[in-house]
């Protein structure tokens, strides 16, 4: 079975914010909008055992929602405890947590820290821009909650990237967002397009257009371009210069197939990605199905496969080896079907043609640095895998984010 990942919602789609623009809110309705959705004692563990026996170069958990940490503390001791005892000697594991970051305190910060949990915090720019969406149920603004919750994470050392929607409320905003997360120190950033239709496949009133999406991004590019690359990182231009450089997809938005990893919701229920968690693509509930079963279904392989199926504009595209035909999610929406062209189509190819020499230019710096280092290092501490020598200390060409000694290279 190939390498997977889990991106579990212990809560469900439950929140303690009701963001206007929220995809997963909806998803009350799968399990009872009444209800309170938390994940029992007894699914945490048929989960993370069963995950554990699988054969995995680093086990990557994900914790999402709805708002993960609704779960409280002792939950998060709790997923320690089960993956130490039932982890196998020397297993990699790696936990990360998609937060709003607004519960988190001290004691919360402290306990993520001591274990490496690597945090994605929702904040989308300066509070005028961020709190024109993002607000509690009594429509309060959330933007001073969310900065107290990363200062208990800076205060306890803890990892974290900063994950900006981009909607009609700063999407014209590229460069003042940039320079307010830059300016306040956070140099890991992820940038995702709002895009959410009604029933009828119109776009709602918070969606972005392809045009919009194109511009803030050669907007930002352009400010990053200048002096940051080395200072700041951005997901999706590390991303394109992963694929550039070692052919790697580190983004399942980039690559041809969707089986990617599995989502675990409250009660077991799998399904295969957190934009199609609907009844159909269920595939199964970990506590009757195994993970190999799931992964070998024909739903399954079926999905997975349909990311390729692209529009035939895409086949004759100068953007599709940077662009792939773009996330299902933007194509097979209101029952399109997945050779639907992309919504966010216009602003791809206008970014890529804005950017596509200067990421080859860093490409080739990226090489040149490489090769440098390789000159410097010890050449009996080196390997030689697919053609490529690596350094043992370098990171694994495999795209696991881990040193090559402690990924492909252990068992050399
Ligand atoms: S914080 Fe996240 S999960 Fe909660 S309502 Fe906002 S977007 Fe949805
Ligand atoms: S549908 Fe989009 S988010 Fe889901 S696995 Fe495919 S590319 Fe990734
Ligand atoms: S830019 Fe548009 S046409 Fe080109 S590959 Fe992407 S979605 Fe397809």
């Amino acid at each position: 079975m190939k390498n997977f990942s889990l991106l579990i919602k212990p809560a469900s789609a439950d929140c303690n914010l009701n963001c206007t623009y929220c995809f997963y809110l909806e998803k009350c309705s799968l399990y009872g909008e009444s209800a309170r959705h938390r994940m029992s004692d007894k699914v945490l563990e048929q989960v993370i055992e069963s995950y554990l026996k699988t054969d995995q170069s680093v086990y990557s958990f994900g914790w999402q929602g709805g708002e993960p940490t609704l779960m409280g503390l002792p939950f998060f001791k709790k997923v320690v405890d089960l993956q130490m005892r039932h982890g196998k000697k020397g297993a990699s594991v790696a936990n990360g947590l998609q937060t709003n970051a607004t519960l988190i305190d001290a004691e919360f910060a402290s306990h993520l820290a001591k274990y490496h949990f690597l945090l994605g915090c929702s904040l989308d720019g300066p509070a005028e821009l961020h709190d024109r969406y993002r607000t509690n149920h009594i429509g309060d603004p959330t933007h001073s909650n969310v900065i107290q919750g990363i200062n208990h994470l800076n205060n306890a050392g803890v990892s974290y990237n900063i994950l900006v929607l981009v909607s009609r409320a700063n999407v014209a905003h590229a460069r003042e967002i940039y320079r307010y997360l830059t300016n306040e120190g956070y140099y890991y950033h992820q940038y995702i397009p709002c895009v959410e239709f009604d029933k009828a496949g119109n776009p709602m009133p918070f969606s972005i257009t392809g045009a919009e999406w194109g511009r803030f991004l050669c907007e930002l590019f352009d400010e990053w371009y200048q002096k940051d690359t080395h200072k700041v990182s951005i997901r999706h231009f590390d991303a394109l210069l992963s694929k550039i450089v070692d052919g790697v997809d580190n983004v399942c938005t980039l690559g041809k197939n969707c089986c990617q990893y599995f989502v675990v919701e409250y009660n077991g229920d799998v399904y295969p990605c957190d934009f199609f968690v609907d009844q159909q693509l269920k595939l199964g509930n970990i506590m009757t199905t195994s993970w190999s079963e799931m992964a070998n279904s024909t739903l399954y392989r079926n999905f997975g496969v349909r990311k390729s199926k692209w529009n035939q504009f895409c086949e004759h595209c100068d953007c599709l080896d940077l662009c792939s035909g773009d996330c299902l999610k933007h194509r097979a929406y209101a029952g399109h079907p997945a050779d639907h062209l992309s919504h966010l189509c216009e602003g791809w190819k206008q970014f890529i043609h804005h950017s596509r020499e200067r990421l080859n230019i860093l490409a080739g710096k990226i090489k040149d640095e490489r090769d440098r280092d390789f000159r410097r290092s010890d050449p009996a501490s080196n390997e030689i895998i697919r053609g490529k020598r690596v350094g043992r200390n370098a990171l694994c060409p495999c795209g696991s984010g881990l040193k090559y000694k402690k990924c492909c290279g252990r068992s050399n």
